[in-house]
């Protein structure tokens, strides 16, 4: 099993390298080769998402990714800049689907700015369609505006627009995912405004007769955005669009305390995936020693349920994470009085112990 390992830029190498070590320790065979992306691409070789690493992706089982964006490369034209690099993998690749759990973990209840009653115990999954949608509709632009109110004056437009066979497979997927836990689908639009929406509101129903055995709801998205507050236990798996999921999916997170605790996924038509932390190179606190790596040692668990099919490895990961919050070790970010507080290092150090208990 072959793994690409792209530490990218800011936090991404010092959290990717915890994340290698507890690989390490499960004394599987794989085979890890590291490229660079995003800023450290760029440096490298002129481009957010070189060929080699691209070429690497491609041949991989699985790809875990740290982290990119960098202050100095904010002047970059945007085709250069780190960011691209994630967008670049999501299309070439083709991965469409997004998981992001959302769990709180009992004892990082008062990390929540919720009351711990509400948010304890909090186990969702976001899932988000990540190809389609207005981030990547035609036309798009800035030009003179032909028709409405402001003829002759500049005007920006963007397309929503989702085919399909876009909708039913990332509805395949929601509905599968929903099987395997509460057996509870929420699906996100904006039916009562938008026709793209009304349309997949529309499919989603159809593919929802193949799984009868799953309860489905729909939810306006801004009824969506309030209830993830007022009653977040409420969800079990969410699916929804690109760009409603990319705004629901970082509520959610929040609702957990830090983000520095989230892992994610991005899955193809085959389970190939690109696992990641759902935050990004945090440039802030880069190369002291203070990032969180448990995101990333729990996207790596991911990757070995999703990709690899390793799910008691992904359990042990999965445990020996619990085992370390329970220990009371904790990073400044999740840090409160009566815990330990750790480094980087020596949380991974920790978890690699943990393993073996
Ligand atoms: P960020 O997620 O990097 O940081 C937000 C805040 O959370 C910061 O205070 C940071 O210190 C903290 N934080 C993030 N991860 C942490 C961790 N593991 N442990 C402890 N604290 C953590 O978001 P931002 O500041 O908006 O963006 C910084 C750069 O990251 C930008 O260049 C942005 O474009 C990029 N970015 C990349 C990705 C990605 O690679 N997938 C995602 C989002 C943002």
């Amino acid at each position: 099993m072959k793994i690409a390992i792209l530490p990218g830029d800011g936090i991404g190498p010092e959290i990717i390298a915890q994340a290698v070590k507890v690989l390490n320790a499960l004394e599987e065979p794989f085979e890890m080769e590291t490229a660079a992306v995003g800023g450290a691409g760029y440096a490298a070789y002129g481009h957010p998402l070189p060929e080699v690493t691209l070429n690497l992706t491609k041949k991989a089982d699985a790809i875990l990714f740290g982290a990119v964006g960098d202050w100095q490369y904010d002047t970059l034209e945007r085709s250069l800049r780190p960011e691209q690099a994630i967008l670049g993998l999501r299309k070439n690749l083709n991965l469409f689907a997004n998981l992001r759990p959302a769990i709180l973990y009992p004892e990082l209840a008062g990390a929540s700015s919720l009351k711990p009653e509400i948010v304890s115990g909090l186990d969702i999954l976001i899932i988000r369609e990540l190809t389609g949608d207005i981030y990547f509709g035609q036309p798009r632009g800035v030009r003179i505006a032909a028709d409405g109110t402001y003829i002759g004056e500049r005007e920006g437009f963007d397309t929503m627009r989702y085919s399909e066979p876009e909708i039913r497979r990332i509805a395949h997927v929601a509905f599968q995912a929903a099987q395997k836990r509460c057996k509870r689908l929420t699906s996100v639009d904006k039916a009562n405004v938008l026709e793209t929406s009304q349309f997949w509101r529309d499919i989603v129903r159809q593919v929802h007769l193949e799984y009868p055995e799953v309860g489905l709801e729909h939810m306006y998205v801004d009824n969506a955005a309030m209830q993830l507050i007022k009653a977040p236990k409420e969800f079990d798996v969410i699916v929804t669009g690109n760009m409603f999921g990319d705004i629901l999916s970082d509520e959610a997170a929040m609702l957990t305390g830090s983000i520095g605790m989230l892992p994610s996924a991005s899955l193809d038509v085959n389970n190939k995936g690109l696992y990641e932390p759902s935050h990004g190179s945090a440039p802030d606190i880069a190369g002291k020693g203070l990032a969180n790596p448990l995101a990333t040692i729990l996207s790596a668990a991911m990757m070995l349920r999703f990709s690899l099919a390793k799910p008691l490895q992904a359990d042990r990961i999965e445990n020996a994470v619990k085992k370390v919050l329970s220990q009371g070790l904790r990073t400044p970010d999740i840090y409160a009085n009566g815990t330990k507080k750790v480094g980087t290092v020596e949380m991974g150090n920790a978890v690699v112990s943990a393993l073996s208990t």
